[in-house]
């Protein structure tokens, strides 16, 4: 499901609880991912034989990647919570987070969010108190 399935599925305050517990899951794997680097680099000192030099090899690319992707994945689940967290208020009656999800940009119909084009990350709004409609 996409960001703006889950978004309509959960209603905005669930989707954006879970979206900082995953954000947060990912960035507690990205340290993981780290420990894993200085690991092989234990291991690479320690070795023995060519079955050592495998194993370094493959604990440090290992913890290469799920840094590299974890950092990635945490920075865009991030910056796309923190940007409609921040845009949630109704500009009538100023009620937080009390909107239904009208329409959104290319990049909310994608899990997680893809945010290399910031054109398409919007997200229009319905206020449930007074039905005014703004773009987040
Ligand atoms: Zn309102």
């Amino acid at each position: 499901m996409d960001t703006l399935g889950r978004m309509r599925l959960l209603g905005f305050r669930k989707w954006y609880e879970r979206q900082l517990v995953e954000g947060h899951l990912y960035l507690t794997s990205c340290f993981l991912g780290i420990i894993a680097i200085a690991s092989s680099l234990e291991l690479y000192g320690a070795r023995e034989g060519p079955l050592g030099l495998v194993v370094a090899l493959g604990v440090g690319l290992g913890g290469v990647w799920a840094t590299l992707f974890c950092w990635e994945r945490y920075k865009r689940i991030m910056l796309v919570a923190e940007h409609i967290g921040a845009h949630a208020h109704c500009p009538e009656c100023n009620a937080y987070a009390r909107f239904s999800v009208v329409d959104a940009g290319k990049a909310l119909h994608q899990e997680p969010a893809n945010i290399e084009d910031p054109k398409e990350v919007w997200l229009k709004a319905r206020c449930r108190k007074c039905g005014c409609e703004w773009t987040i």
